[in-house]
C-alpha cells in the first residue's frame, strides 16, 4: 500500500479516512476472481470501465441494435489478463497506460492489488497495436515492464510502420500509428519486442492463433494446460449484448469488417463446440465466460 501514499498525500486531512477506505474498496475491484487453467491461474484486471456508443456497431439498423443492447450504450470494459505459472507472471495486453490523457489506465494499481510488481512480468502477449492494448506498455517515458519480452505478430508491427499503410488510414486511424510508432520504437531500443507469426507457441502452454479482422494482424492466445484451455481473444468482441447474438454486426474500428465478421462466427463456433472458455478485452469485467450456442447465435456465460 505503500505507493499509494503519495496519492494520499494529497488528499486534505479531513477527508483522508473516507478517501482511504474509497481507494481500499476500490482496489477490490481492480481483479476478478482467478480462473484456474490447469497449472495457470488466470487474474482478470480491470484496467479501465467502458461503454460502447452504439452506433460503433454495423450491420443491421439501429433500432435492431437498440433492442438488443437495452440501453443508448452497449456496456464494456478495458480488460487485462495476468497469467500466473509457478514463480513466473505474464500479461495478455498491457491496458490503456497514460499514452491519451482522457483515459487512462490504472494497471499499475491492479497489479498492486493482485501482490505482484511490473519487475515481476517476464512475458507479454499483445493481440494487437491499438492504443488501449499496448499503451501500458510505456509509463514516463520508459518500458513499463523492465524484463518482459513482449510479443507481437509481425503482421501488425508491419502494418504500423509501414508509411503508406499511414498515408492511406482513415482520419481516426491516423494518430494511433504516432502512438503505435512511439511504444515499438521505445520497446525496440530496449530490446524487448519479439516478432512472430500466428501459430508459433511463444512460452510453455501458449500458442498464438491468427484471429485477423479487428487489424491486419489481430491475433487470440491459446493457453493450454494439462488438457484444460483458455482462449484470449483480445478485441475478436466488444459487446455481449449484440455479438453473441448477431456475430455478423462489425465494430466501426475493425479494419476490415466483413473479415473481422467470418473471424468472429469461426471462432465462436470453435470455442461453442468445443466448451473452451474465452477471455475477452472488452466485454464488461471480467470478461471470462463460456461461449454457448443459442437459437441462431450464442450466448455467454460469465465467471462470476
Ligand atoms: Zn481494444
Amino acid at each position: 500500500m505503500n505507493t499509494l501514499l503519495p496519492l494520499l498525500s494529497l488528499v486534505p486531512a479531513a477527508l483522508f479516512a473516507v478517501s482511504a477506505e474509497a481507494l481500499q474498496a476500490k482496489s477490490k475491484s481492480l481483479v476478478g476472481k482467478a480462473v484456474a487453467v490447469g497449472d495457470f491461474s488466470v487474474l482478470p484486471l480491470l484496467d479501465r470501465e467502458h461503454s460502447f456508443p452504439l452506433n460503433l456497431f454495423h450491420g443491421t439498423d439501429e433500432a435492431a441494435i437498440l433492442a438488443m443492447a437495452g440501453g443508448p450504450q452497449a456496456a464494456g470494459s478495458f480488460n487485462v489478463f495476468l497469467l500466473a505459472h509457478g514463480q513466473e507472471r505474464f500479461l495478455v495486453d498491457a491496458g490503456n497506460g497514460t499514452l491519451r490523457p482522457e483515459r487512462q489506465g490504472q494497471l499499475p494499481l491492479c497489479l498492486q492489488a493482485a501482490g505482484t510488481a511490473p519487475e515481476n512480468i517476464s512475458n507479454i502477449f499483445i493481440t494487437h497495436a491499438h492504443s488501449d492494448h499496448i499503451g501500458g506498455l510505456v509509463k514516463d517515458g520508459k518500458p513499463a515492464f523492465p524484463r518482459a519480452q513482449v510479443h507481437m505478430p509481425r503482421a501488425e508491427y508491419d502494418y504500423w510502420m509501414d508509411d503508406e499503410a499511414m498515408r492511406q488510414a482513415p482520419e481516426n486511424v491516423g494518430s494511433m500509428f504516432t502512438l503505435a510508432r512511439g511504444v515499438l520504437r521505445l520497446l525496440e531500443d530496449g530490446k524487448l519486442l519479439r516478432l512472430f507469426t500466428p501459430g508459433e507457441t511463444l512460452a510453455a502452454g501458449i500458442t498464438s492463433v491468427a484471429i485477423f479482422g479487428h487489424t491486419m494482424g489481430h491475433t487470440g492466445y491459446m493457453l493450454t494446460s494439462r488438457g484444460k484451455k483458455i482462449f484470449f481473444v483480445g478485441d475478436l468482441l466488444h459487446a455481449e449484448a449484440i455479438q453473441f447474438a448477431r456475430p455478423d454486426i462489425s465494430l466501426v474500428f475493425d479494419a476490415d469488417q466483413s473479415m473481422a465478421a467470418e473471424t468472429r462466427r469461426r471462432a465462436l463456433k470453435q470455442v461453442a463446440s468445443e466448451a473452451i472458455p474465452i477471455a475477452a478485452t472488452h466485454l464488461p469485467f471480467p470478461g471470462i465466460g463460456l461461449v454457448r450456442l443459442a437459437g441462431c447465435g450464442y450466448s455467454f456465460e460469465v465467471f462470476k
